[in-house]
C-alpha cells in the first residue's frame, strides 16, 4: 500500500468506527434516552459525519463531473443514491435511511480502495518482473571503472559487468567467463555459461565472474529496451471484449439511471403506493447501476494474462492477441529453428572425383560467411577454420535457395537443387536422406554436403499438447526437401507437411489456409523470424520464437517467445484460454448478480443493503478472479 492508499484506508476505518458506534448507540436506545423525539436527527448527524469522512472526495468528484457536463460516472451515482437515502429524514412517514446512506458510501469506498490496491499490486508485480532495465553501465576510463548512463555508451565500446549486475546493453563477451541468469527474460531457470566470443543480451544478470563486453547495439535498440517498450505498449491494443465492455458500460449506466427515475416516479403517479417507497427502490437501482466490477476486472484480467505470460518469457503485444490466441485452431510451423534445433550436423561431404572434401567444405564456409541462416552458421561451425573475409566479395543470399559469393575471384554457389537449376549448373542427387547443399565453383560442380538438423526435445510433446488443447491442425511448412519434411512430420505427429517452399510460397500457403478457416477460428504461424517475417505478418497471429536478438522477429510478430522452446506455444495458448475464461466468468457473474438485484429491487424485495453488498461484493470477487490470470505455472 502506498502513502495515499494508507491515508485513504485510515479515513475509511475512522468512518467505519464512527458508523459502528452510532449504530450500537442507536440500537441500545441511547439517543432515545438523551434526545427523545429528536433521536432520529442525532443519529442522522452522526451517520452523516461518518459519511462525509469516508466519502467527501466522492462528492467533490461528482460535483466536478456535473460541472463538466459529464455526470454519468459512479461517483455521481453514489452521490445521488446516498444523498437520496439521507433525504428520507425529511419524510417523517418513512423509516429514515441514514444508516443505509452511510453504509453505501462506506462499502463503496472499501471497494474502491481494494480496487486501487489490486490494480497497483498487479502493476507492481509486472513492473517487478519487468524490472530488467539497468540504470547504468560501467566503462573503463584511465584504469578505473566509471558508471555512465547506458544511453551514452557508443556501439563498439567495451563495458564491464560485475557479478550481481545486469547486462545493460547487448554485445559480445571479449574477456572473462561467467554464468548468466536469464530467468527474467526467458523464464528459464538454468543459468547460461558464457565466455569470450559469446553473444550476451541485456537484461540478464551476471552471476559469477567479471565480464568485459563489446557492445553491438545502442541501449535504445538493445533487447531490454525493446522488451520494455513492447510491454508498455501492450495495453494500447485492446481486445474486442474489452472494447465491448467499455461500450456496454456507456449504455448500461445511463439506462439503469433512467430506469431508476422511471421506477421512482411512474408507479406513485399511478397511485401504486407511497412516493418514498418507490423513490427508495429507485435509489437502490442507482447503487446497482455501477458497472465497476466489469470496467475494472476485464482489463485487469488481460493485464494479468499478459503479465503472467511475460514472466515465462512470452511477450504478447496486446490483449487483442491474447484474445485471438485463445481462438486458434490451426497452428502452422516453420521447420528450421522452430521445430528443429536449427543447428545442423554435417552428415557427409561428397566431393566430385578429383576434388578434396575439405575444399568443398571450405568453399561452402567462405560463401556462407556473411549469412545468418542456421545452415550457414552450422557450416561455419563445421569448417572450424579462420575465415579471411578479405577474400570474399559480392556475397548475397537467395532466400530459400542458398547463397552466392565470389571467393578469390571465383564464383561460388552453395544451396539446394533450386539454386542449381536457377543458375544452370549441373549437379546430382544424393542417396542419403537429409538437407543437401550443392557446391559449385565457377560453374563447375564440386560436390555436396549432407546436413541434418535434429528436432527439438519438446517438439513432439508440444504438438501433442496443442492437439490436447483443442488445436485441430498442426501444419509444418519448409523450404527443405520432402523426404526430410516427411520424416520430421512423422516423428512429431504433425497433421500436414508442405515441403520445398520458397518464402513467398509460404505466404501463399498460409493465405490458402486462412481462406479455408472457419470465420471465428484463427490461424497462428510460428517461425524464427529468419526469412519468414512476411508470413508472420500475414497470419492472424504471428508467433516468433528464439527472438532474443532477432529484431526482425520482434518487429513482425504479435507474440514473441524469448526462448526457442516450442512448448511455450502451448503454454501461451493455455494462458490465453485461461484469461478468456476468467474474463467471461466475470462478465457473466457480474451481470447475472446485477440483473438479479435489479429485479429484486424493482419488486421491493432488495433493500439498499443488499444492493451495496451486491455491487461491492461482485466487484471484489471479480477482481480477485481477475488476479488469477496473473498466476502462471513456472
Ligand atoms: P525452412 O523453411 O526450413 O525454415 P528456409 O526457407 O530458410 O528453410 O530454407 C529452405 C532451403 O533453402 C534450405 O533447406 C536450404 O536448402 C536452402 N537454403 C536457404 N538458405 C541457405 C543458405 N544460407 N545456405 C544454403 N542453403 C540455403
Ligand atoms: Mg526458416
Amino acid at each position: 500500500m502506498n502513502k495515499k492508499q494508507r491515508k485513504w484506508r485510515n479515513r475509511i476505518l475512522a468512518a467505519i468506527a464512527l458508523f459502528a458506534v452510532t449504530m450500537v448507540l442507536e440500537k441500545m436506545g441511547a439517543f432515545d434516552a438523551a434526545f427523545g423525539a429528536a433521536e432520529v436527527y442525532a443519529a442522522f448527524a452522526l451517520y452523516f459525519a461518518a459519511f462525509l469522512i469516508a466519502g467527501y472526495d466522492v462528492l467533490i468528484k461528482a460535483w466536478n463531473n456535473i460541472r463538466r457536463g459529464d455526470p454519468f460516472d459512479e461517483a455521481f451515482l453514489m452521490t445521488v443514491a446516498t444523498i437520496g437515502a439521507f433525504a428520507t429524514i425529511f419524510f417523517p412517514e418513512t423509516e429514515p435511511q441514514s444508516a443505509e446512506g452511510c453504509a453505501v458510501m462506506l462499502f463503496y469506498q472499501v471497494g474502491e480502495l481494494f480496487q486501487s490496491y489490486a490494480v497497483g499490486k498487479s502493476r507492481k508485480s509486472i513492473a517487478d518482473m519487468m524490472d530488467i532495465a539497468p540504470d547504468y553501465a560501467n566503462i573503463e576510463r584511465d584504469g578505473a571503472l566509471v558508471e555512465v548512463d547506458p544511453d551514452e555508451v557508443e556501439v563498439g565500446s567495451v563495458i564491464v559487468v560485475k557479478p550481481g549486475e545486469r547486462v545493460p546493453i547487448d554485445g559480445i563477451v571479449t574477456e572473462g567467463t561467467s554464468q548468466l541468469d536469464t530467468a527474467a527474460l526467458t523464464g528459464e531457470s538454468i543459468p547460461r555459461h558464457v565466455e569470450a566470443g559469446a553473444e550476451v543480451i541485456s537484461g540478464c544478470i551476471n552471476m559469477t565472474g567479471i565480464l568485459h563486453i563489446r557492445t553491438t547495439k545502442p541501449f535504445g535498440e538493445s533487447t531490454v529496451s525493446r522488451i520494455l517498450e513492447l510491454v508498455e505498449n501492450a495495453s494500447e491494443k485492446k481486445a474486442k471484449t474489452e472494447n465491448f465492455i467499455t461500450r456496454f458500460a456507456r449504455v448500461y449506466t445511463p439506462a439503469v439511471t433512467i430506469s431508476a427515475v422511471v421506477l421512482a416516479v411512474v408507479p406513485p403517479l399511478l397511485g401504486m403506493g407511497p412516493w418514498t417507497d418507490w423513490v427508495l427502490r429507485g435509489l437502490t437501482f442507482l447503487v446497482v447501476s455501477c458497472p465497476c466490477a466489469l470496467v475494472i476486472s476485464v482489463p485487469l484480467s488481460f493485464f494479468g494474462g499478459i503479465g503472467g505470460a511475460s514472466r515465462l518469457g512470452i511477450l504478447v503485444k496486446g490483449s487483442n492477441y491474447l484474445e485471438l490466441l485463445a481462438k486458434v485452431d490451426t497452428v502452422v510451423f516453420d521447420k528450421t529453428g522452430t521445430l528443429t534445433s536449427g543447428t545442423f550436423n554435417v552428415v557427409a561431404v561428397h566431393p566430385e572425383a578429383g576434388v578434396d572434401a575439405d575444399y568443398v567444405l571450405s568453399m561452402a564456409a567462405y560463401a556462407e560467411a556473411f549469412s545468418d541462416h542456421p545452415i550457414a552458421v552450422s557450416i561455419k561451425q563445421a569448417y572450424a577454420g579462420e575465415i579471411d573475409e578479405q577474400r570474399i566479395q559480392d556475397a548475397h543470399e537467395e532466400s530459400g535457395h542458398g547463397v552466392q559469393a565470389t571467393v578469390d575471384e571465383r564464383v561460388v554457389l552453395v544451396g539446394n537443387d533450386k539454386l542449381m537449376r536457377e543458375h544452370g549448373s549441373t549437379w546430382h542427387d544424393c542417396e542419403l536422406t537429409g538437407t543437401i547443399l550443392h557446391v559449385t565453383v565457377d560453374g563447375v560442380y564440386a560436390g555436396h554436403i549432407v546436413i541434418a538438423d535434429v528436432v527439438k526435445d519438446d517438439a513432439a510433446q508440444t504438438i501433442h499438447d496443442l492437439h490436447e488443447a483443442g488445436v485441430r491442425r498442426c501444419i509444418m511448412l519448409t523450404g527443405d526437401r520432402s523426404d526430410v519434411a516427411e520424416a520430421v512430420g512423422k516423428k512429431l505427429g504433425l497433421d500436414e507437411v508442405h515441403a520445398q517452399l520458397l518464402p513467398e510460397d509460404k505466404v501463399n500457403a498460409v493465405e490458402r489456409l486462412l481462406t479455408a478457416e472457419a470465420s471465428d477460428a484463427k490461424l497462428a504461424f510460428v517461425g524464427d523470424g529468419i526469412n519468414d517475417a512476411p508470413v508472420l505478418m500475414r497470419a492472424d497471429i504471428g508467433i516468433a520464437m528464439g527472438a532474443m536478438g532477432s529484431d526482425a522477429a520482434i518487429e513482425a510478430a504479435d507474440v514473441v517467445l524469448m526462448d526457442d522452446k516450442p512448448s511455450n506455444i502451448a503454454r501461451a495458448m493455455r494462458i490465453a484460454r485461461k484469461t478468456m475464461r476468467i474474463v467471461w466468468q466475470n462478465i457473466v457473474f457480474a451481470l447475472g448478480v446485477k440483473a438479479l438485484i435489479l429485479v429484486l429491487a424493482a419488486l421491493g424485495i432488495a433493500n439498499m443493503w443488499l444492493a451495496v453488498f451486491g455491487d461491492v461484493g461482485v466487484a471484489m470477487i471479480a477482481i480477485l478472479n481477475a488476479m488469477r490470470a496473473m498466476r502462471v505455472p513456472k
